[in-house]
């Protein structure tokens, strides 16, 4: 399981039922919560995301509309009474605005929480499975978009073909990391001779709020899904870098440029009641594109042979 809900897809202002942003990406055995907007946990509720399996929350800068739902979630897990740990990757000064709200609501939480704020960029988790960097983005205020990789898997052993070279299933491991198997008498059976190639680790990058930045086209290069922000339709585009956002030729010109899979695009300002034209106009430039639309879950594979 690698795939994508989209819980909020508006900028600044909730407009035409559209929430602020959050997104949850569930793999099989944890989810990670994408910025957490006003909202959050109703949405959460409505499309029914277990909160139970949010391990980790990223934020990805401190504009209002990415992180005010926060406290009242952290607040609600605590009334459920979690006791699992929760971590928090976020720029450095959220973990003060947490305090002062927790403080001065006479709040604990009893359940571990655990703040790591952002460093420029880099690795910040790696654990089982997965692998999360963050990277700068060009916004008004420090903000980071995230890219999550799958860790590569193991090679899958053919036992017909392995037990045909008499190999010792105590070997299969070694197998399994792609060693050659070498026989009592010295001959070198290949590795891919008895092993097959397991799926290749799936990516996903989620560029937060930035204007058009060509240097994110390295940083997301060839990855399977891509969200960009598309606050504003392309005639939009003197506004949108005033306010250091995107239009929708933009966010998708990174995507062409970047080779990505597939392309959603979301952050629709609220003054747009209607948002087909978004995809209207990405489709253009970059065809495998859809948009944030509340409630989507999208299933991340390998759109391409890379
Ligand atoms: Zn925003
Ligand atoms: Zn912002």
């Amino acid at each position: 399981l690698f795939a994508l809900t989209i819980l909020g897809s508006n900028s600044a202002i909730p407009a035409y039922g559209r929430n602020p942003t959050a997104q949850v990406l569930q793999t099989d055995d944890q989810n990670f919560l994408i910025d957490c907007g006003e909202g959050t946990q109703m949405q959460l509720a409505r499309h029914k995301v277990k909160r139970s399996r949010i391990s980790r929350i990223f934020i990805s800068h401190l504009h209002g509309d990415h992180y005010f739902g926060l406290i009242g979630l952290l607040t609600s897990m605590d009334l459920m009474n979690r006791t699992q740990a929760l971590h928090i990757h976020a720029p450095a000064e959220l973990e003060n605005i947490l305090q002062v709200q927790m403080r001065a609501s006479g709040t604990t939480m009893r359940y571990p929480l655990h703040f790591h704020p952002l460093p420029g960029d880099g690795c910040i988790v790696d654990e089982q499975g997965i692998e999360v960097h963050c990277f700068p983005v060009q916004h008004r205020i420090p903000c980071w978009g995230f890219l999550f990789t799958e860790k590569k898997k193991p090679r899958k052993v053919i036992p017909a073909r392995a037990g045909s070279y008499d190999i010792p299933p105590q070997f299969y491991e070694q197998l399994q990391w792609g060693k050659d198997y070498v026989t009592a008498k010295g001959t070198i059976v290949p590795n891919d001779e008895v092993t097959e190639a397991a799926r290749p680790p799936r990516r996903y990058a989620y560029c937060a709020d930035t204007l058009y930045d060509e240097a994110l086209v390295e940083i997301v290069r060839g990855v399977d899904l891509l969200y960009h922000e598309a606050t504003y339709l392309k005639n939009q585009e003197d506004k949108a870098a005033l306010r250091y956002h995107s239009t929708t030729v933009q966010a998708a010109q990174i995507a062409q440029k970047a080779a990505v899979g597939q392309l959603v695009i979301g952050h629709f300002s609220a003054k747009y009641e209607h948002i087909e034209p978004f995809l209207e106009e990405a489709s253009v430039i970059f065809p495998n594109t859809m948009l944030a639309i509340e409630g989507i879950c999208i299933q991340i594979r390998q759109e391409k042979d890379t």
